[in-house]
């Protein structure tokens, strides 16, 4: 069944998903006779949520829908289309001042298109009198404005709120239909496929990046070894320090190769090529781009060592799987040696504390705590015994 082929092109990093993606096409299609004015985004962490509300931000403000090229879908794309609106936070809790700012915009008319759209990348973290603003904001909304919350799931929301917006549901797509995806779309060979899938524990974007970048491949490589070969604590605070490394290159690749594509592309749409002067008239919508841009680069030093912290996650799974004789495939089978070695040489009590280890740097990365403090706890406890 190939059900993804007719979808737009916004959603192409969506594919695993097709029943909420095609949920939201219909939506689109039928724009303009009205869109319901709240919908909730909920899936696990890693499935997509909030690409999933901004790819269907930038479908409805698409003039055909869209189609990821225009002057609309690449301003959205980068997060500075004047019509939507995002709150995201790396804090643990959204503020009542934030959410009072986001539904004071809400009141203004599209400027570019005909619709408004908010963005609340992790409306669970919301707190009850949050949420009643945000509530107020759902029962009068102006005509063109459209809510777009995202949470892990639908209890995380206060019950007056869920009875107010359309459900989007997400699930973490299964390894071999990623991979298949990856063959059938990406001309990826089949075994790499596999492989990736499996890597990027079913993340379609990062199972595609790792599997057209070997520079990528072997950063997350290189990370995973590291983790295997703690000796003691300086090796501990030397790994950190890599890991940080590692996470800034990461983020810088992904950045600048997205960055130029995006430049290009507002170019082209403005009927500019490459190196061409910009006439003052165009000169905004490239700023825009350009401010957006440098916002996005800010959250993916972050993005970038989350990644890594997923990876560590994923390692420790497949030393626990060895431990208990789980059965089950491995995530990092090339590192299989390596994996098999640190089994042997801690219990699973031990592997169960380290992956606690990994969720708290996690947590810690996500609030601000000095990113090389929290990377240095976790090494230190993945030293060998
Ligand atoms: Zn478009």
């Amino acid at each position: 069944m190939s059900a993804t082929a007719a979808f737009a092109p916004i959603w192409n990093d969506l594919l695993g998903q097709p029943e909420a993606v095609g949920q939201l096409e219909v939506a689109v299609r039928h724009r303009d006779q009205g869109v319901h004015h709240a919908w909730l985004v909920t899936g696990p962490p890693g499935s997509g949520r909030s690409n999933l509300a901004h790819a269907f931000a930038a479908a409805l403000l698409c003039p055909t829908g869209g189609c990821g090229e225009c002057k609309s879908c690449i301003l959205a794309k980068a997060g500075s289309h004047p019509d939507i609106s995002v709150l995201s936070t790396e804090k643990v809790q959204i503020s009542i001042e934030e959410v009072r700012q986001l539904v004071a915009n809400s009141q203004f008319g599209g400027s570019m298109g005909k619709f408004r759209i908010m963005i609340i990348e992790d409306a669970d973290r919301m707190q009850e009198r949050s949420s009643n603003v945000l509530l107020k904001a759902l029962e009068e909304p102006p005509a063109g404005t459209i809510w777009l919350l995202c949470a892990p799931s639908e209890a995380d929301m206060l019950p007056t709120i869920r009875s107010r917006v359309r459900r989007v549901g997400l699930k973490v797509p299964a390894i071999e239909e990623v991979a298949r995806i990856l063959i059938e779309r990406d001309g990826i060979e089949s075994k790499l496929a596999h492989q990736v899938a499996a890597e990027s524990q079913s993340h379609i974007g990062m199972a595609r990046r790792l599997a057209t970048s070997s520079e990528a491949r072997s950063r997350r490589r290189e990370t995973l070894m590291a983790a295997l070969n703690i000796t003691g604590v300086t090796s501990a605070v030397m790994t950190a320090e890599r890991w940080l490394e590692i996470a800034k290159k990461d983020a810088e690749a992904l950045t600048a190769e997205r960055d130029d594509e995006e430049k290009t592309a507002l170019m082209h749409s403005l009927g500019l090529k490459p190196g061409d002067n910009i006439p003052a008239n165009l000169k905004s919508d490239l700023k825009a781009l350009e401010e957006g841009q440098k916002r996005r680069a800010t959250r993916s030093v972050r993005d970038g060592l989350d990644r890594i912290l997923v990876d560590l996650m994923s390692l420790l799974r497949d030393v626990l799987t060895l431990q208990i004789g789980a059965g089950v495939a491995l995530v990092n089978e090339d590192l299989r040696a390596g994996i098999t070695e640190m089994a042997n040489g801690s219990t699973a009590a031990q592997t169960i504390h380290r992956i606690e280890a990994v969720s708290t740097a996690r947590h810690r990365v996500d609030s601000n705590v000095r990113d090389l403090m929290a990377l240095e706890a976790l090494a230190v406890q993945l030293r060998r015994k």
